[in-house]
């Protein structure tokens, strides 16, 4: 059986990256997963799944050099972010605002995943196991044995980065709190009249948000766009029936006039779930990203939360090696968890009240959200203080 102090299972886009930051202390790591991500040509259609990624989670890409590979290939700055409900509460974030050249970039997960990965293959202590899946976990006194399809590791400390329905989670007996949200979210790429783009925005409605995130290059029409529908299942089930065309028309009618003409490439459908891991780690056993909690996608912040756990993690282990600490100790593995949790559980309530306030009904509640917005925009001193700091916030500044 091959000993490792760290067995991460998923790597995905925060298993990769705790992999590598684990890799920068001198532990020695394996990666599970259980499928490949696809090589890159520059003729490959964009990836149904995108993040809106903050500046925080790029220095951290900058810091396993992960970076400039993804960049290099597709990742679409974008400078303003505009948001409403009607039209003359229209409020627009802009970088400017806090001495910054860009609010963050829209990227393929699948790309992003594959920078990490061209990374890991040259660190000489991790281990790479894929295709492979987790089968069991048995955790000891000290350390955990973890049984793959075709292998048995020993581990010091098992990571679950394996996403939202977390085998190491459910294995560990660590419990969650939850709902679903009774909604979907549909991904649509699209080909726009309009050129590559520098804002993303979103557009409330009591069934849900409409947003836009742009896509780097040039298309035939012009450029490239992700769309996000939110809705009702039913409704979710209706539009993804649809041809592209069909689908197309529908967009004209519900999308605001700014998006311009589009033409459909590719879409899918996701449904909206709140989960929140009742542990973060529990007997050898530790939760990242996804695995630790999902949160409603509206403002982009699910894996940038993962990237911020990943960095907690990275400084805890980093603090315990350098104080002489037993660094897979439960009592500093725990100090993980304090780090991150209140962090974590503030993004996700903020989320839910977004989302409970913008759907609903009453003109009363509808009046005083879009006075609040207009508000943002307009008065100076709410400008500079509570808008700045809650784009500062959400770039993870
Ligand atoms: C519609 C939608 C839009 C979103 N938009 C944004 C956005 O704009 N910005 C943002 O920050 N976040 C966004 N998110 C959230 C973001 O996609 C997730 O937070 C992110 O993917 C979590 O990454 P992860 O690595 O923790 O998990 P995952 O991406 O789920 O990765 C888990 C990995 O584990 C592997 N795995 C699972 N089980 C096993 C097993 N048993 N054995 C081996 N491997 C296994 C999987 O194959 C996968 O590679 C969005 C989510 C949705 C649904």
């Amino acid at each position: 059986m091959e000993h490792f102090d760290c067995v991460v299972i998923g790597g995905g886009m925060v298993g990769a990256t705790s992999a590598l930051t684990l890799a920068q202390l001198g532990l020695k790591v394996a990666l599970v997963e259980q499928f490949p991500p696809k090589e890159f040509t520059a003729d490959q259609a964009f990836d149904l799944r995108v993040s809106a990624i903050s500046l925080a989670s790029k220095n951290l890409l900058k810091q396993v050099d992960a970076w400039s590979q993804l960049k290099q290939w597709r990742a679409c700055p974008y400078k303003r972010l505009g948001v409403w409900e009607d039209e003359s509460a229209y409020t627009e974030f802009n970088a400017d605002d806090i001495e910054q050249s860009s609010l963050g970039y829209i990227v393929e997960n699948r790309l992003l995943q594959l920078s990490l990965w061209e990374q890991i293959e040259l660190q000489d202590n991790i281990q790479l196991f894929c295709p492979e899946n987790l089968e069991g976990i048995e955790q000891r006194e000290v350390g955990a044995v973890v049984t793959l399809t075709n292998s048995k590791l020993l581990a010091k400390l098992v990571i679950g980065a394996d996403g939202a329905q977390s085998k190491v989670r459910q294995m560990s007996g660590i419990g969650t709190t939850g709902w679903d949200y009774q909604q979907s979210a549909m991904l649509i790429n699209v080909e726009t009249s309009l050129p590559q783009q520098d804002i993303t925005w979103q557009q409330f409605f009591p069934t849900g948000p409409v947003a836009f995130l742009p896509l780097s290059g040039k298309s035939e029409l012009g450029g490239y766009a992700s769309l996000v529908w939110y809705h009702q299942r039913d409704e979710i089930t209706r539009l993804s029936a649809l041809s592209n065309s069909q689908l197309q028309q529908e967009i004209l009618k519900a999308f605001p006039l700014r998006l311009g003409n589009i033409k459909v490439i590719s879409k899918g459908s996701f449904p909206l779930t709140r989960r929140h891991a009742n542990s973060y780690q529990h007997k050898r056993v530790l939760l990242l990203g996804d695995a630790a909690h999902t949160i409603c996608p509206m403002a982009g912040q699910g894996v940038n939360l993962g990237f911020k756990d990943v960095l907690a993690l990275q400084h805890v282990i980093a603090e315990a090696i350098n104080a002489g600490e037993v660094w897979h100790d439960e009592t500093v593995l725990s100090r993980y968890e304090r780090a991150r949790r209140q962090d974590n559980l503030l993004m996700m309530s903020t989320m839910d009240a977004l989302y409970v306030g913008f759907s609903h009904p009453s003109p009363i509640v509808k009046g005083l959200r879009n006075l609040g917005l207009l508000a943002l925009n307009k008065v100076p001193v709410l400008n500079s203080t509570i808008k700045n700091k809650a784009l500062a916030y959400a770039c993870g500044l």
